[in-house]
């Protein structure tokens, strides 16, 4: 932790100039916190370009009075989409500092060790961001870098600001496409449980689907300790005796080293598409997913049950996790050869296994037809089978496909059905193309 003194450049304010000296008789203080993007994937060892697109809390305290009265002068703000924030507050003496990692759209909580306590599952996630012991406190930076040591504190508060402008940026792309942000049940902030000890990750939503909902997939084999919490150490009859409410909406893996931003963010991506599908197709097609994920031990493959909504569900929040991070990182990804884009790894990308979830099909519907793709697309699995994908559609826009992604499209063949029927697709070319899936 370092404090820098690059100028946040809000509200009009001169950077530097903008001061307040201790025990000055002002009526305004600024204090201004800014963090720096976490570092590009460190593989290219790329630029650091933005700051943080987060909504962080962040907290200052000051003693001015003596400690009896410093709960009274804690102040709470939120940053902004640069990561400014700024408090008007005379004060003098020591101020102190914590980042806390919750705002209007996720709190976030979790990376616990593998045994833990209990209530440790539960608290949000806060950085101690430092004491400042008189002087100027304008123009403060924080900067979460690179973390080594999975477990350690670099490690969960990297993640944490990772997982958190991810989310951010998720918002922003998806109402710029006019496709649903993530659902929030009853306006509160997504509940997002960061696991230290996995890559992976769900979106269960428990909140919007209620108890009675969620009792049935518990009852269908959800694994509350390994599955909600990352496989924490914890007796399993205190964790069945958890309520639903408890439940995160969002896991998300945080591990494993390396793992580059770019990579964290095709899981947030993913899960938040799932978040915004959700408010799409309702709590009840919601359980029925979990419910056949569950019974697949996953994705599953042609043969599962419910495979066609599993293969709808997936195939959608990976095209997006994959798109979004193209729009985020360009040709400066940690996908190797260096150079590839996620476009291009989402281009060559087919089914995840042989005849299920096409991964690659929804931009195929959008972008340039190209007869056939300049790819071989082959499958995530191995051994990967690969083939040439017939394509000459083009021209559908998100916002067009997840129209179609309601509660009726259960299965490919339904969302084949509706883009030549609602949103009038050529059957030849709509069809070629889904056969070569
Ligand atoms: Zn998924």
């Amino acid at each position: 932790m370092a404090f820098l003194f690059p100028a946040c450049q809000k509200d009009g304010l001169p950077g530097p100039a903008a001061q307040s000296v201790e025990g000055a008789a002002t009526n305004q203080n600024l204090l201004e916190l800014r963090s720096d993007e976490e570092p590009t994937p460190t593989i290219l060892g790329g630029p650091r370009a933005n700051p943080y697109t987060a909504a962080v809390m962040a907290q200052a305290w000051n003693n001015l009075y003596g400690e009896n009265y410093a709960y009274d002068s804690l102040k709470t703000v939120l940053t902004d989409d640069e990561g400014c924030w700024r408090i008007d507050h005379v004060e003098a003496g020591k101020a102190y500092m914590w980042v806390k990692f919750k705002g209007p759209r996720a709190s976030l909580r979790g990376f616990v060790g593998n045994t833990v306590q209990i209530w440790r599952l539960f608290v949000d996630i806060v950085d101690f961001a430092g004491q400042m012991g008189g002087g100027t406190y304008n123009n403060i930076s924080i900067a979460y870098n690179r973390w080594v040591n999975q477990g350690s504190a670099a490690h969960r508060y990297w993640s944490a600001a990772t997982v958190n402008n991810g989310i951010h940026e998720f918002f922003d792309e998806a109402a710029a496409d006019g496709i649903n942000t993530p659902f929030l049940h009853n306006d509160k902030p997504l509940d997002v449980f960061l696991a230290g000890n996995r890559g992976d990750g769900f979106a269960l939503m428990p909140h919007a689907m209620g108890p009675v909902r969620v009792a049935t997939v518990v009852a269908g084999g959800l694994e509350i300790g390994d599955l909600l919490f990352g496989g924490v150490n914890i007796p399993g009859w205190q964790l069945a005796a958890l309520s639903y409410a408890l439940f995160p909406d969002l896991m998300i893996g945080c591990n494993p080293n390396p793992r580059e931003s770019d990579e964290l963010r095709e899981t947030v991506y993913h899960e938040c598409a799932h978040a915004s599908h959700f408010g799409q197709v309702g709590p009840d097609y919601w359980m029925a997913l979990v419910l056949a994920e569950i019974a697949a031990g996953g994705w599953g493959d042609a043969n599962s049950l419910d495979a066609g909504r599993i293969a709808v569900c997936e195939s959608w929040a990976e095209y997006i996790g994959d798109s979004y991070n193209h729009r985020r990182y360009g040709g400066n990804t940690s996908v190797l050869p260096v150079g590839t884009t996620w476009e291009i790894e989402l281009e060559q990308t087919r089914n995840d296994v042989p005849g299920h979830v096409p991964i690659g099909l929804h931009l195929d519907l959008i972008d340039p037809a190209v007869g056939i793709e300049p790819f071989l697309a082959c499958e995530d699995s191995a051994p990967a089978s690969c083939g040439p994908i017939l394509d000459n559609v083009t021209g559908f826009t998100n916002a067009q496909l997840f129209s179609v992604l309601d509660e009726n499209t259960a299965t490919p063949e339904d969302y084949r059905v509706r883009i030549i029927n609602e949103l009038l697709g050529n059957p030849v070319q709509i069809n070629g193309l889904f056969n070569s899936y």
